[in-house]
């Protein structure tokens, strides 16, 4: 027995005096300081979890559309303030709009991510069907709410390693303001924002973890407001005496839906009616209405905006009516750089996706459900592959054309992407197959998926953040691919010109109107350790049919994950 406890002690003795760090690391750590350092901010992000939570929860309350992210500004340079940042206030004129820098010289790294929400998306979290906060207000239908929080959590990690080991480089935070709008990111770049800035991390929500470089497959976009001016009259007793606007803004949406059928099929375009007169009796002297031209390149936006101003010449001639137009926002189809892409996604291996909990897998499957997606495994259990070029990805053959698989959305980062080497990081906060811009897209959106998703991320853009610090070569092989492939042919042209402003009046109404009903339900870390918990939200909440219907499939072999 004796001798038992003895070899038992001999073996166990040496290893506790190495230290337990030697047992949790990767073996060659010790050799290799950068993986070393980067298992440090690991460690770190891991251990700033709760802060990420609450950055996250906090947004999520806020539900402030594009340009009116008041409380999200002050809250967040607050912060960033507190932890040493600079901060420069209403960049380009937008009231919202910031920059937090730390650190000093080469090189100026970017972080951002956008903060804006959804019109009418308001939804408690955790509730797998629908349930608003405040009926008709803004929600985190997209989950604008958690990027933040990703990128200060990990740049607050970095930075301590950077302030202990006197890295040198500078740390450069932004938000991407009124995203829904495309309404800022143009702007940054053409008032010189990012002029010495060496990279760019941007981070958006998905609903797995991965980067992508080259043409990302996406539509740029402009966003125009044509306003239309006729005159009034007694809409009864003189309307020949009137010429209608709201006239020739249908007969302008008539004749842009007959032309819908002869454009490419790249095109995406819609329109909302912004001003469509004040009432029946009054022929309406003015109208507006307010379209997103999308397509695939710059030229065939312009292409396609051209088309627009044609058509609202035509409606103009037809009512005796005049034009203008005024552009409200713009971008470039996305173009993501190939070697830091490749440094991220390397260490979005070495962090992989998240452990899902039963629990947060039941919300996943109970709301795709709901939805009907014809996704019902629940969250990403694989994680994805690197996103290729979409000229890479297989084609397909119609009426001589050939096409590429192609997501029609847009995003404003790619203008930032065509100025200087910039990738964007996907992480898993959200339910996989969601229709997206839709209160559905919110129910993940401060709970443990988005919580996890975000430390997930985090951890990720940490270690790529020193590899560009430490690793001097990755930055110059980025500029040289911006440089020698990305922009040898296609030279970015901005679609907004100097006379445009960025349309910072737009949401005024909407948001005073929903923040004082909003206001009561701010998240208060002081006294709730998460949101869901202040709204006494039982996680997660399905209905007895929702519980049923998923307890029948239980047994039958669904595919599971993404
Ligand atoms: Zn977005």
């Amino acid at each position: 027995m004796k001798r038992t406890i003895y070899l038992i002690l001999s073996v166990l003795l040496p290893l506790l005096a190495t230290g337990q760090r030697k047992v949790k690391q990767p073996a060659g750590i010790d050799r290799d300081p950068l993986a070393k350092i980067k298992a440090e901010a690991v460690a770190a992000v891991d251990a700033r979890k709760d802060q990420a939570q609450q950055i996250n929860d906090m947004l999520f309350s806020f539900s402030e559309l594009g340009f009116q992210e008041q409380e999200t500004f002050t809250y967040l340079t607050t912060l960033l303030e507190k932890e040493g940042f600079t901060i420069q206030k209403n960049i380009s004129g937008m009231p919202t709009a910031w920059i937090a820098t730390w650190g000093s010289g080469k090189p100026v790294i970017a972080i951002g991510s956008d903060v804006d929400c959804i019109p009418k998306a308001s939804q408690k979290p955790g509730v797998a069907y629908k349930d608003p906060i405040v009926d008709g207000a803004p929600g985190h239908g997209e989950g604008h709410n958690s990027g933040q929080a990703l990128n200060i959590v990990a740049a607050l990690a970095v930075k301590q390693l950077m302030e202990r080991d006197k890295i040198p480089g500078t740390l450069m935070l932004w938000p991407g303001v009124a995203e829904e709008l495309v309404g800022a990111k143009a702007f940054y770049i053409r008032d010189g924002y990012f002029k010495n800035v060496d990279a760019c991390i941007f981070t958006h929500v998905g609903d797995n973890l991965t980067t992508s470089y080259g043409d990302a497959g996406n539509n740029g976009l402009v966003s125009v407001k044509f306003n239309f001016e006729g005159s009034a009259a007694h809409a009864a007793g003189a309307p020949w005496r009137g010429k209608s606007a709201l006239d020739a803004v249908e007969l302008m949406n008539i004749g842009w839906n007959y032309r819908r059928e002869h454009l490419e099929l790249t095109q995406r375009s819609h329109y909302v009616i912004s001003d469509g007169g004040d009432q029946p009796n009054v022929v309406p002297s003015k109208a507006a209405v307010w379209y997103y031209f999308r397509e695939r390149s710059y030229p065939k936006i312009k292409k396609l905006f051209e088309a627009g101003i044609k058509t609202a010449e035509g409606a103009a001639l037809m009512t005796d009516t005049k034009f203008t137009y005024e552009i409200l926002g713009s971008a470039w189809p996305g173009h993501f750089n190939k070697p830091i892409a490749e440094a991220m996604y390397n260490n979005i291996r070495k962090v992989g996706l998240p452990t899902w909990s039963p629990e947060d897998q039941l919300l996943a499957r109970a709301t795709q459900k709901e939805l009907q997606a014809r996704k019902t495994g629940g969250l990403a259990m694989k994680l994805d592959s690197i996103g290729l070029p979409a000229g890479t990805a297989p084609t397909m053959i119609m009426g001589g054309q050939t096409f590429v698989p192609l997501t029609g959305g847009s995003d404003d980062i790619a203008d930032i992407s065509w100025s200087l080497p910039t990738i964007v990081l996907r992480y898993p906060s959200n339910i996989p197959d969601l229709p997206g811009h839709h209160w559905s897209n919110a129910i993940s959106m401060a709970t443990p998926i988005a919580h996890k998703g975000i430390v997930a991320g985090a951890k990720a853009e940490a270690m790529t953040l020193l590899d560009l610090l430490l690793k001097p070569e990755i930055i110059k092989e980025a500029w040289a691919y911006y440089t020698n492939e990305q922009t040898k042919e296609q030279k970015y042209t901005p679609l907004i010109s100097p006379k445009e402003f960025p349309a910072v009046y737009l949401n005024q109404k909407i948001m005073a109107d929903f923040k004082p009903k909003l206001k009561p339900y701010y998240y208060d870390p002081t006294r709730y350790k998460t949101y869901l918990e202040q709204l006494g939200i039982k996680y997660p909440t399905l209905r007895d049919d929702q519980r049923a219907d998923l307890e029948k499939i239980k047994d039958n072999k669904e595919p599971t994950g993404k």
